[in-house]
Order: structure tokens, then sequence, then C-alpha cells
């Protein structure tokens, strides 16, 4: 059975598995400045299923497209699936799950809905091995007065790329409730599992227990370990899930420069370095966009 893994930006991936085409997220039409990541929605001729990690631009956006061009099914939060109904997005072509679903998606292949959670947007973040400490035991509203602090000094440059910015941002919005709820999927296969995360964040008592054969983990911002910012590096927070999890091999994603100037890409050698302390069982694959990688081979 060939299983691939193609890396589309972001938390974006294309998992081939069997003649089955799933998308993870579907957020690849970026800025101009973006570097390519070799496909767009507008050219995406097969997709049975979208599966959504959380409802923000940068998951979300496109899966609308890719549904109406391939009569795929797109799976997500309830919020993810009330603004494809906006974007009319057929309910026949939706499966709206919050944590704790299987869902069939083909005869030999299954995925399991966890509940998950977002990294700290709010809170301070650095580079991959910047320890951040603080900004814990904020209540809802202390957060969301930071963020919006932080919002309006990183998009308040006046330049002709901020500009590309703010109409991508126009165009990507379809007025999410935040990020809407955070899902991990573990997506199961008969060549192995594959764990997938799209944002840095997770609940220890979900994710210690299931042993995926491959991880594919969102390395961006501040770590979220069960509602509290990490107090400890970005690093750090990657290390640990792998600990938790002690999957055979780790996909990064979303530390690539994916909406310049306001992204940077993260460095992640102090992330390769602190696995090979923490989690040597571990082979960290570091893919570039398209790969069309064999990400299951020799998992066992
Ligand atoms: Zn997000």
């Amino acid at each position: 059975m060939a299983v691939a893994l193609d890396w589309l930006g972001v938390a974006t991936f294309r998992l081939t598995v069997d003649g089955l085409t799933i998308f993870l997220d579907a957020y690849m039409d970026r800025v101009p400045a973006a570097p390519p990541v070799g496909l767009s929605t507008a050219t995406v001729d097969r997709a049975d299923f979208v599966l959504i990690g959380h409802s923000h631009f940068d998951h979300l956006w496109g899966a609308e497209r890719i549904a109406r061009n391939t009569g795929a099914t797109v799976i997500g939060s309830h919020e993810s699936v009330r603004l494809m109904v906006n974007e009319e997005v057929p309910e026949a072509q939706l499966i709206a799950v919050a944590g704790g679903e299987r869902v069939r998606l083909s005869d030999s292949v299954t995925v399991r809905v966890f509940p998950s959670q977002h990294s700290c947007i709010w809170a301070r973040a650095g580079a991959a091995d910047e320890v951040c400490l603080g900004d814990r035991g904020l209540t809802l509203q202390e957060r969301q007065v930071n963020l919006q602090e932080r919002a309006g000094r990183r998009f308040n440059a006046d330049t002709p790329a901020m500009a590309e910015v703010k109409a991508h941002r126009q165009a990507s919005d379809q007025r999410p409730r935040g990020e809407g709820g955070a899902l991990a999927y573990l997506i199961e296969t008969p060549e192995g599992s594959i764990l997938w995360k799209d944002t840095s964040g997770h609940w220890t008592g979900v994710l210690r227990d299931l042993r995926p054969d491959v991880a594919l983990l969102a390395a961006a911002g501040r770590g979220n370990v069960d509602g509290e910012p990490i107090q400890g590096s970005l690093a750090q927070f990657v290390a640990r899930e792998a600990e938790m999890l002690r999957p055979r091999r780790i996909v990064l994603s979303h530390h690539d420069d994916w909406m310049p100037p306001v992204t940077r890409p993260v460095d992640i050698s102090p992330i390769r370095e602190e696995l090979v302390r923490q989690a040597s069982y571990t082979e960290l694959v570091e893919m570039d966009y398209r790969e069309g990688y064999p990400i299951l081979s020799n998992v066992r």
C-alpha cells in the first residue's frame, strides 16, 4: 500500500493512502511574498476528505474551494462546519466533530478525533530556544486584551508588503469565532498510524496514551500545556510532545515563513537538538514542500 505525504506550508499536508487523498488543513493560497508551495486550491483536482484542525484562516481557508471543486467531505469542528455552510458547501459534504469520534474514510482507513488546545497566541513568545516564563492564570478577558495589543503591533507597518497582507487577511476572513476549538486527528491505516496537530497545544491526558507511529507536530508560537502557556521554550514544548507520543518519526510544520513580513521562519535547529537529547528514538524528518515522502515506510 503506497502512502505519501506532501507538506504544503503552515500545517497543511496532503496524505495519499492507497488511492485515497486526504488534505490535512486547506491553506495553501498565500500572500505573493510567501515561498510557493507548489500547489494551489484551484489546481487541486482530487480530494476525498479535508480534515481541519481549527477555524483560523491559515488552516481552514481554501477548504470550501477544494470541497466545491472535488466533492470532498470536510471534517472539522462545529465552528469550521458553520463557516463552510456560510460558503455554501453542501451539508452532505460536511461532518462536524468535537473529539471522541472515529470516522471511516475508506475500507482500510479511519480517523479518530481528539480535543486539543491552540498555542497561546495572546502570550509572549520567542525563538525556538527562548525560554518564556509567566503569563499564567490570566482570565479570558485579560488574554483578549493582550491579543489585541499584540495584533496591533504586528500589523501596523505602512509598507507595500503589509498592504498585501492586509488585502489577504480581508479576502481570507470567514469571520470565525476565535479558533473554534482545536482538534487533533489520529489517522489509522494498515501501514501504521499518523497523529496530526496543526497548532502548538495539547491536553496531556489526551496525548500521553496515543502512541502513533508518526507525529506531524506544529512548531510555532508559545506552546499550550493543558490550558496554560509552557514555562519554557518551543523546543522544550515539541520535545515534551515527542516524549508523550513516542512516535517512530516526527515531521514539523507551521515553522515556515508563511505570511511575510508579519511572520518569520522559525529556526528549528534548537528543536532538532532538544529531540536528540530527550527523544533519541524518534527520527526527525525535515521536509520541504511537496516531497511525496513515503511517511509510513519502515515505521514498524
Ligand atoms: Zn490558529
